[in-house]
């Protein structure tokens, strides 16, 4: 829980920034992050595991060290959710 509202404070923080920093596609993954942390729950099993609950109630293992989620969008872009 911890990891997801401070996921969704940083992502609230870049936002609040000026547009002008961020690409269109940078910007398009932090408000689609910003959308997903709001229907996820993070449990952190270890330093470099977790799993991730949908509000379906479907679960997905992410591993930190091989940048793998089992629901595929961590590898495509390098943001874990
Ligand atoms: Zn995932």
């Amino acid at each position: 829980m911890d990891v997801s509202f401070n996921r969704h404070q940083d992502t609230l923080k870049s936002l609040a920034r000026p547009r002008a920093r961020f690409t269109n596609f940078a910007l398009h993954l932090l408000e689609n992050s910003l959308d997903y942390a709001q229907q996820r729950q993070v449990e952190v099993s270890s330093t470099t595991e977790g799993v991730i609950t949908t509000l379906q109630d479907k679960h997905y293992v992410v591993d930190l060290v091989l940048q793998t989620c089992e629901c595929g969008h961590y590898q495509v872009n390098c943001i874990p959710y």
